[in-house]
């Protein structure tokens, strides 16, 4: 078994944030999350409230995180709101906030743990993308852009560090039994699952394969990619 990793995983108290989490818990890493305020994380991880969209408890977390686990190598930015509404009726509020956790949270915690990979000359960084971020959705103007504007911090990221052995890719999960599909009214979701090649949703253990691998040694030489976890329903994009 190769040596044990500080590995952060935004938003993994819940959801698809525990699953992956929970993978990296099991092949020895140490492991930490910055959650907002709900549930508890699971046992063997170390949990800290924080507010990824807030530079001041991000540094908080991180200090902690590094005096507790060591430098972050390998960050998972996964924390992620919904706020769907109609174009038309979709306020500042319900834009900037999406905006604000999705991209702005993603895009701190990166800044963050860049520093120490950028010393230790390694890391992976993962961002939680979607598939609505190319394939588009109604009601979701504010959460498609947070997601596909994550492509574009992949690849920046990618061309600013890549020669640093520190890889950025973006996962694109499609639809994922997870606590946000389940607020989707049912005839949504069956029309959804219509949609969905596969036929069916994904569990979330699912996608954290992707981010194990994407994180581990086979994964060296990919980055800037966008890796599609979605069933077939975006076709590749
Ligand atoms: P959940 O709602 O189950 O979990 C979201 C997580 O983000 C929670 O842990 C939550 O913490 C945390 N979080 C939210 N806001 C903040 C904040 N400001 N600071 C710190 N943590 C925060 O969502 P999912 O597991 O379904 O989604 C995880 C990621 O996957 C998201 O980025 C989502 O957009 C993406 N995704 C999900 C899909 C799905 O079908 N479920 C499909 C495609 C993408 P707390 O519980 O404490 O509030």
């Amino acid at each position: 078994m190769s040596e044990p990793r500080s590995v952060l995983v935004t938003g993994a108290n819940q959801g698809i944030g525990a699953s992956i989490a929970a993978r990296f818990v099991a092949q020895g890493d140490k492991v930490s999350t910055i959650y907002h305020s709900g549930q508890e994380p699971a046992e063997g991880i170390l949990g800290i409230v924080g507010d990824v969209t807030n530079t001041e408890t991000v540094e908080a977390a991180f200090k902690t995180i590094e005096a507790q686990n060591g430098p972050v190598e390998v960050l998972v930015a996964n924390a992620g709101i919904t706020r769907d509404q109609l174009l038309l009726r979709m306020t500042d509020a319900e834009f900037d906030s999406v905006l604000a956790v999705n991209l702005g949270g993603a895009f701190k915690c990166v800044r963050r743990a860049s520093k120490s990979m950028i010393r230790l000359r390694r890391g992976r960084i993962v961002l939680i993308g979607s598939v609505v971020a190319l394939y588009g959705t109604a009601g979701q103007v504010n959460y498609s852009s947070s997601k596909a504007a994550l492509v574009g911090m992949a690849r920046s990221i990618t061309r600013e560090l890549g020669a640093r052995g520190i890889t950025a890719n973006v996962v694109a999960p499609g639809f994922i039994d997870t606590a946000m599909t389940a607020a989707l009214p049912q005839e949504r979701q069956d029309a959804y699952k219509a949609a969905i090649p596969a036929g069916r949703f994904a569990q979330p253990d699912e996608v954290a394969g992707v981010v194990q691998f994407l994180a581990g040694p086979d994964a060296g030489y990919i980055s800037g990619a966008v890796i599609p976890v979605d069933g077939g329903l975006g076709m590749g994009h």
